[in-house]
């Protein structure tokens, strides 16, 4: 008997071996994982097929070492899922599939799910007053948890309150205060679905609620589109509660969880069942239980973010993508694929509704939703009694400007901090300045390895690269022409941070930034104190414009709009809108009226003029128009093949024989675009260039990859070179 079976290895082929002698192969599921002997090395491997020939001569094919599962951890349709992303992607099947598993699983680790503990609340510790604990801080607030929740705790659970529950758990126990619960934990034992009830809902709401779960058991596309505030959660919570109630699971993806701490919190607080998450931010442990649960069946809701997407399903209900627009939800290294795009398909192979939402839908999904691929649901008004913000552009043409702030917007500051309202204030770009220039030469400080300049960092005294490791101490001296007037130009969050201080002295700034953030638990920490009340002006990075709610924010300030309006990426327009409709979708929570002010000196431009009087459905209608005008994505599909070497000669070499054998392949109607230098030409030490290709059928350049790919990574000189190849870039560089 032959295995024929997938190794993570860049290699586009399966690999044959000879089944172990010692087990019955015909009891074998494909999927398990294999350990192999390849090249010297070990490797974990995946069961694709079982034969009795092999295009190798049989003498020379070595036997597989072991057997890893029993079973196989993957269904047959999660295996087509994997098959299907390594043809669409063009990326070796090993490696798709591998991505599919947990680091732990992925290294052979055992699959045996320990069953985690649970904790309740004994007799006593459901009438004790927590008030007697209040000695010891953290044992009250541990009581305070399992009294105001529902009565039972799992581990997980637990961390995710609090990473150091142990030692007051260990207290409470002792006190008989709470006890391990021996419940069985699987799902089919949890009657209880809800742990608090669901919101009564306005009639769009409903009416979204109701069309989907009209639909459920069957594929079916879903579009939400609500404004930031329209009440999207809600409505994701009452459609999950009905896919529960038919004892089946849901798989819900978010951009990134770790930057909307309260996501979690909304869905703890409102369903008892057990819910799995997934991020990077956890441990291979916590990712394989996690993982495990949803497989097994042992959670109900896994929660995660794109790498969670193929987590395996035992009962699957349902997938939801919330923020669908997101661009973390591309993967942009390795295996790049588009965990939206795969669980369309995923949804599909699974007979199941997926339901993709956002306050600015990108353009492919509004694309979907006009040719009726998707069903559109509109949540138009914001949920409860919240009022919309208002958008206005500020002119700053030949105003004076203060490090980035002009005198009408400090002005408009001033008046909303006298009321004891809050600011926010966006900038996307770190760091004190990007650029360092000298004043007597005109030298810049320029990263060694890449096109870009170095970024000045002052608070560390340090320069340093935002595209490679390389940074350095800040100079105080030209290296040119030893003067010392060197000069920061250009604004970046560390540089309007300091002008605040000068300019509202009495008030709390906090500048929220990957640089400020970076130590786990201060951005929630910062958000706690935000939502306290305990600051005035909130200043940071794109971070912001992601699911945050601050109530207490009135006024919001884009300080440099324009920086986004002149991309060479024709993407660009689409996300710059995106993020401005997303960060003003934070001011205003609550019942106070918000206003966004955008401080450009582009005040007649066609794309903010066009968003701020008619919305971003309508700049997304001219946007689409005008790719289409134009050929472009979604009206025709692109693949990049992205090329780098360490010397430009590599890479000379390797399109020309790319050229000629081109040539020899039909490419219909393909276009081939380049090659050209990459927009960012020297990136980490590496010259980058590449190579577009286009057809308004994705038939027609799916098939075109597939003659292409596999001669491609024949050529010899394809062996020199870094290469990739990205189906549907979500951008150019
Ligand atoms: P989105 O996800 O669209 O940004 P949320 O679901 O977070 O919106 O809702 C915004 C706010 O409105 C939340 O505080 C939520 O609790 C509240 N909300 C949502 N739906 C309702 C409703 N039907 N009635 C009252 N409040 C609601
Ligand atoms: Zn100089
Ligand atoms: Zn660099």
């Amino acid at each position: 008997m032959i295995f024929k079976v997938a190794i993570p290895v860049p290699i586009y082929r399966v690999f044959d071996y000879l089944a172990p002698a010692d087990i019955a192969v015909e009891s074998l599921e494909l999927g398990v994982r294999l350990e192999v002997p390849f090249g010297n090395a070990k490797k974990i491997a995946y069961l694709l097929e079982i034969t009795q020939q092999s295009t190798v001569d049989i003498t020379k094919l070595k036997s597989v070492i072991r057997v890893l599962d029993q079973q196989s951890l993957l269904s047959t349709k999660d295996l087509r899922l994997l098959q299907w992303a390594s043809d669409y992607y063009h990326h070796p099947i090993g490696e798709v599939i591998s991505t599919a598993f947990p680091t732990a699983l992925r290294q052979g680790k055992s699959a045996d799910l320990k069953v985690e503990k649970q904790y309740c609340l004994t007799e006593l510790g459901k009438s004790i007053d927590s008030a007697v604990l209040k000695r010891s801080l953290k044992q009250k607030e541990l009581l305070d948890k399992f009294q105001n929740g529902v009565a039972k705790l799992s581990e997980t659970e637990l961390t995710a309150w609090n990473p150091h529950w142990q030692p007051a758990l260990k207290a409470l126990i002792t006190k008989q205060l709470l006890t391990q619960s021996d419940v069985n934990t699987s799902a089919d034992a949890i009657k209880q679905i809800l742990r608090n009830p669901a919101l009564t809902c306005n009639p769009q709401q409903q009416a979204a609620i109701d069309n989907v779960c009209n639909n459920l058991n069957h594929f079916k596309a879903f579009l939400l589109e609500g404004v930031t505030g329209s009440g999207k959660t809600e409505v994701y919570l009452q459609i999950i509660q009905a896919v529960l109630e038919q004892g089946l699971q849901v798989l819900v993806l978010v951009p990134e969880i770790t930057l909307t701490p309260q996501l979690e919190e909304r869905f703890r607080h409102r369903f008892a069942v057990n819910i799995a998450i997934s991020h990077s931010k956890l441990t291979d442990k916590q990712r394989q239980i996690a993982w495990l649960q949803m497989q097994t069946g042992k959670c109900a809701i896994m929660l995660g973010t794109r790498s969670a997407l193929f987590t395996p399903l035992k009962r699957p209900g349902l997938i939801i993508l919330d923020e669908e627009h997101d661009g973390s939800f591309k993967q942009q290294e390795g295996f790049r694929f588009s965990a939206r795009d795969v669980a369309l398909v995923r949804a599909k192979l699974l007979a199941i509704p997926v339901l993709l939402g956002s306050a600015t839908p990108s353009l492919e999904s509004l694309h979907n939703a006009q040719r009726q691929r998707y069903e559109l649901l509109h949540l138009p008004e914001r949920a409860g009694n919240s009022i919309e913000p208002v958008l206005q552009l500020l002119d700053i043409r030949n105003k004076t400007i203060q490090e980035g702030l002009s005198e009408a917007l400090i002005a408009e500051m001033h008046k909303t901090l006298a009321k004891n309202e809050q600011v926010l204030l966006f900038l996307n770009r770190r760091g004190f300045a990007p650029t360092l220039i000298c004043h007597g030469c005109g030298w810049v400080a320029r990263c060694l390895n890449c096109d870009a300049n170095l970024v000045i960092h002052f608070d560390e005294q340090r320069l340093r690269c935002h595209h490679c490791e390389q940074e350095q101490l800040l100079l105080k001296q030209c290296p040119d022409c030893q003067c010392k007037q060197l000069t920061p130009l250009g604004l970046g969050t560390e540089r309007v941070e300091r002008v605040l201080a000068d300019l509202f002295k009495d008030k709390v700034t906090v500048r929220l930034d990957r640089d400020t953030t970076q130590r786990k638990g201060v951005l929630e920490d910062y958000l706690q104190q935000i939502n306290a009340g305990a600051v005035d002006i909130i200043l940071g990075t794109q971070m912001l414009a992601k699911g945050h709610h601050f109530p207490n924010v009135t006024l919001v300030a884009i300080l440099d709009v324009d920086s986004g309006l002149f991309s060479i990426d024709f993407h660009a327009s689409e996300k710059l809108a995106q993020m401005i409709v997303q960060v003003s979708g934070r001011a205003g929570r609550a019942e106070k009226p918000g206003t966004v002010i955008m401080q450009t000196r582009q005040p007649d431009h066609p794309l903010l003029t066009t968003l701020i009087t008619e919305g971003y459905n309508s700049f997304a209608k001219t946007v689409l128009n005008e790719r289409k005008a134009a050929s472009l994505p979604p009206y025709s599909y692109q693949a990049l093949l992205r090329v780098q070497a360490l010397e430009p000669e590599a890479p000379k070499l390797f399109f020309q024989a790319l050229k000629e054998l081109l040539q020899k392949i039909k490419s219909g109607h393909t276009l081939v675009l380049g090659p050209v230098a990459a927009p960012m030409a020297k990136r980490a030490g590496q010259y980058r260039y590449q190579m577009l290709f286009q057809n308004t059928r994705r038939d027609e350049l799916q098939a075109f990859l597939k003659t292409l790919m596999p001669a491609l990574t024949q050529l010899k000189q394809a062996k020199k070179i870094r290469w990739s190849l990205d189906v549907d870039p979500v951008d150019l560089y």
